[in-house]
């Protein structure tokens, strides 16, 4: 199979390399992968960010076929279109696991960092946790969804907005753009896009964001209070401790901010604004196999619509070049069965 892994110098570059297919191994499934979005996570453990993983195979917006199956399999079946999601696997019986918080289960494997991920021709997956693609799905635009998309949905519901409420997406890009579809269409909030880059600002428009703020141009949490009395809630999907500073100003009194994006750095928290204006802050990682379904299913009916653009495998160091310098608008998808060499 052909794959594309970290370097051994772990400084955020990768090549693309031959491997070798292992035999299955029990609960385990074979995947013909043919589409695999790129992620900023993939720059970030492609720079050693949360740990040096240096020939790790990358990815975890893996969208393919299932080619084979170990004997004891029962979840899924030859023909299956399934997801390689960061959830790739979790232990299944620890208070986490049997909470409906899987993703925080303390011996998870996730694709792309400590197992082997989807961004390669085949992937080995623990059956039990590929996520089936529902019919009517287009298998590119459902990568997506299997790390920006879902993350996002799971956000929006961690942020508790309601219908009506006011939402700021901090970060418009490959997640961000998606957090904008998914609180305004599905969960019928009010929505401000806050990104440095206005071409982002213009496709989050065009998502269905009511309010856009470049924070280079103008103090956004400032506009905020004054525009809509301050957001119910904020989402921060942006790689700078900036935005998560900002996004704490930008609620109103009782506002809830949810840290998506993962900036190795720390943010300012002031605790008599904490205290005396009641304001949560809490984190949210990826979402459940049950959430997957979901923000599937709404993919599915078309009320949250990716915008990807297929690249061939072979362009991968030049999308991770790309996505470095903040050029990427939508989400960059690596096309595996595409070998044309040629753009596109
Ligand atoms: P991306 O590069 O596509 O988008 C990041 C966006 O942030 C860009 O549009 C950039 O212009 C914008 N930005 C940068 N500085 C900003 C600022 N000060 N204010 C507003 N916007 C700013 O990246 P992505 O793939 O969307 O990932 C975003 C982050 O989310 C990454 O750190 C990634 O690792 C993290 N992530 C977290 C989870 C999770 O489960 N919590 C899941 C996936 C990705
Ligand atoms: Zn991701
Ligand atoms: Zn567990």
């Amino acid at each position: 199979m052909r794959a594309v892994v970290v370097n051994q110098a772990v400084e955020g570059d990768v090549e693309v390399v031959e491997r070798d297919i292992r035999e299955l191994e029990a609960g385990e499934a074979l995947v013909e992968v043919e589409y695999c979005g790129v992620c900023h996570t993939d720059l970030h453990v492609a720079a050693g960010d949360y740990g040096e993983k240096p020939g790790r195979v990358l990815g975890h917006e893996g969208i393919g076929k299932v080619s084979k199956v170990a004997d004891d399999v029962k979840s899924l079946k030859v023909g299956d279109r399934v997801s390689i999601a960061w959830l790739f696997e979790s232990c299944g019986s620890c208070e986490y696991c049997n909470t409906g918080r899987e993703t925080l289960c303390r011996t998870v494997l996730n694709a792309g960092y400590t197992a082997d991920g989807g961004m390669a021709t085949h992937c080995i997956v623990t059956a039990d946790y590929a996520v089936k693609v529902p019919d009517g799905l287009d298998p590119a635009q459902a990568s997506s969804i299997t790390c920006a998309g879902v993350t996002t949905y799971k956000g929006v519901k961690v942020s508790n907005v309601r219908p009506g409420q006011w939402i700021a997406v901090y970060g418009a890009g490959g997640l961000g753009n998606l957090g904008v579809q998914y609180a305004k269409k599905v969960f019928g909030a009010h929505v401000i896009a806050i990104d440095i880059n206005d071409d982002k600002l213009e496709f989050a428009k065009e998502s269905g964001a009511d309010l856009v703020i470049n924070p280079q141009k103008e103090d956004a949490a400032k506009v905020i209070q004054e525009k809509v009395g301050g957001a119910h809630a904020a989402i921060v999907t942006a790689v700078s401790a900036a935005a998560f500073n900002s996004a704490v100003d930008a609620v109103r009194a009782g506002g809830r901010v949810v840290a998506i994006g993962l900036p190795p750095e720390s943010m300012d928290l002031s605790i008599p604004r904490l205290v005396l204006d009641g304001i949560e802050v809490v984190g949210s990682l990826v979402g459940t196999r049950q959430d997957l379904a979901e923000a599937f299913q709404f993919g599915a009916e078309g009320l949250v619509v990716p915008k990807v653009q297929l690249r061939n495998l072979d362009e991968a160091p030049a999308i991770f070049q790309e996505m470095r310098e903040g050029k990427i608008t939508g989400r960059m998808v690596i096309d595996m069965k595409c070998a044309c060499g040629h753009e596109h």
